[in-house]
């Protein structure tokens, strides 16, 4: 088999899984969007991923955890104009790099972080598109506000000039204890909802919630997700550092 031959498979395997997820959850199938983690992927097989989605008439995003990825990728996927999202830590000397290419960074923990993002888009004249990052899982090695800070935090960031606040996103528990998960997400989902109740200015499109890896989106689906964040599932293994 070709590599392109094995996107495809795994691209439309990947597709019905989403589909198969939503309908168990009672919800639409085109309610989800897949977003493409494409950190490690070398560019021409993410551009294989993008022009096969494209031609099954699969909508996708893409995600890159660090700016040095998305800054090699973008330019040579440019002529696609896929929608990138920033899924990893930004450092403040990154945001310029950052909103060169991205639509949206779904990895905002911190006002100061926000406040930064902000006047660097007002200076770009536009706006970007945020997500606030909750750590549900509380888990050190993830990063991400506390679920009871993370309430204060987007009715400030919703505030800050420049952004859009536009939902909320988490990476699932490391167990293989569902229940544990699932209780996670449903958290996010709590959140989101309590913020969007608050009417605070600049909530009111708060409503993503990126949530669901390639071993946890049927949990995630069943829960609410909006954007599930895929990378193994489509691309197969990520090649070892
Ligand atoms: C790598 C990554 C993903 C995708 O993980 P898979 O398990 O390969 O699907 C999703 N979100 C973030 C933030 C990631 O770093």
């Amino acid at each position: 088999m070709t590599t392109t031959e094995m996107l495809r498979n795994r691209l439309v395997g990947t597709w019905q899984r989403l589909a198969r997820a939503a309908e168990e959850a009672g919800r639409e199938p085109g309610s989800v969007r897949l977003l493409l983690a494409s950190k490690t992927q070398p560019v021409d097989r993410v551009r294989a991923a993008l022009e096969i989605a494209a031609e099954l008439d699969i909508p996708v995003l893409l995600g890159e955890n660090r700016v040095q990825e998305l800054v090699a990728k973008a330019p040579a996927l440019a002529d696609l104009d896929p929608e990138w999202h920033v899924i990893g830590p930004l450092q403040s000397n990154k945001i310029n790099h950052a909103l060169r290419w991205a639509h949206a960074v779904e990895s905002v923990s911190s006002l100061e972080l926000a406040e930064r993002l902000g006047s660097r888009a007002l200076a770009r004249e536009r706006t970007v598109d945020v997500l606030i990052q909750v750590n549900v899982s509380g888990e050190a090695s993830k990063s991400g506000v506390a679920p009871g800070e993370a309430i204060d935090l987007a009715t400030r960031v919703a505030a800050v000039e420049g952004l859009e606040l536009r939902g909320f996103m988490t990476i699932g528990a490391h167990t293989d204890d569902d229940d544990v998960v699932r209780a996670g997400f449903a958290r996010l989902r709590e959140i989101r909802d309590e913020v969007l109740a608050s009417g605070a200015p600049g909530t009111d499109r708060a409503i993503e919630l990126s949530m669901g890896m390639s071993g946890d989106l049927e949990l995630a689906v069943a829960q609410g997700a909006t954007i599930v964040r895929l990378g193994t599932a489509v691309f197969g293994e990520r090649p070892k550092a």
